[in-house]
């Protein structure tokens, strides 16, 4: 048996490494790349590597290319201990992404990033591509919002079966209602909540979520760390304190943390706690599967100092 079936995306990660940020015109609009990387990325699947490096029993449903690239990709969630058996090679190009990382952006917090990604429509999964019974068997599963029609046929595999769903939410538009609804704990991108209630301030915008939702709501918060609104009851986490290089895939290992933590049994603030300082043992290192911590690494962040 599965402890987390992850469900949706995965990306090869084209990373390069910039002085500054590009601008349009001036200095910044030529500038050589200090350093260029191919890493194994995307929401599910570095959800699902994150889980593994915490010991949990994974598996993954998406779509690899049968080229080389799809083959990198799998390649680096079976060497994390995901089950990649369950997933749909397609021929084209896999899923990618470009990342540009300045080392000093002027304003900006350190390690952040631009994300430019493409996804060919024959890597999309659709709805009768997940199975059902997979899903079903698991303890929890996690969903992204990429092919949010699958996301939502998985979610309504599992939730009537009493298996727990956890999302990712980054896109507010769509059917972005139905998953909400469909999911136990929605985890959403910092952007997501003031996109759907209009409200800048993360606490209004999560009550104001809690009309379309009576479970526990989740949001992180970049650089300022993260917050939840369980019951009637509303939780913020500073980030932790750490020298962010690379913040890409913080938002899936804080995912996968909480993951963790909500199969522990945690109350809602130790899961809070855990998940902001998995995340930012992720942001000391580069890549986004590559810089999944493991549970002492996070456990020596948590540390009273
Ligand atoms: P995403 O990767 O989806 O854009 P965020 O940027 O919101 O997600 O980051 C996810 C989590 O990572 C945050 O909730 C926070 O706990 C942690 N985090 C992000 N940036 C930093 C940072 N500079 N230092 C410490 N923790 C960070």
């Amino acid at each position: 048996m599965c402890d987390v079936v992850g469900v949706g995306a995965n990306s090869l990660d084209r990373v390069y490494r910039l002085p500054v940020y590009p601008e349009p015109s001036g200095p910044a609009s030529k500038l050589r790349i200090e350093h260029a990387d191919r890493s194994a990325g995307g929401q599910t699947a570095t959800v699902l590597a994150g889980c593994a490096a915490l010991g949990l029993r994974t598996a993954y449903v998406g779509t690899f290319s049968d080229g080389e690239d799809g083959a990198f990709v799998r390649a680096a969630l079976r060497a994390r201990g995901v089950n990649t058996t369950h997933a749909l090679l397609r021929q084209g190009p896999n899923p990618y992404a470009v990342i540009l990382i300045a080392a000093a952006a002027p304003g900006a917090a350190s390690g952040e990033r631009i994300v430019l990604w493409d996804r060919p429509s024959s890597m999309r999964l659709a709805p009768e591509d997940v199975p059902a019974d997979l899903v079903a068997s698991a303890r929890l599963v996690f969903v992204d919002d990429v092919d949010i029609d699958a996301a939502i046929a998985a979610a309504n595999a599992a939730r009537p079966r009493g298996v727990p769903v956890v999302t990712d939410i980054e896109q507010p538009g769509g059917r972005v209602d139905a998953l909400i609804a469909a999911a136990t704990v929605p985890v959403f991108a910092e952007h997501v909540p003031q996109a759907l209630t209009g409200e800048s301030n993360p606490e209004r915008a999560l009550r104001a979520l809690r009309r379309r939702h009576e479970g526990m709501l989740c949001v992180t918060l970049g650089a300022r760390g993260a917050a939840l609104l369980d019951g009637d009851e509303f939780l913020s986490q500073p980030a932790f304190p750490v020298r962010a290089v690379d913040t890409t895939g913080a938002g899936d290992v804080f995912r996968a943390a909480f993951i963790f933590a909500l199969l522990r049994g945690d109350d809602s603030s130790s899961m809070l706690r855990f998940a902001c300082a998995a995340a930012a043992v992720s942001c000391t290192r580069p890549g986004a599967i590559a810089s999944v911590p493991a549970l002492d690494e996070i456990q020596q962040l948590l540390l009273p100092r």
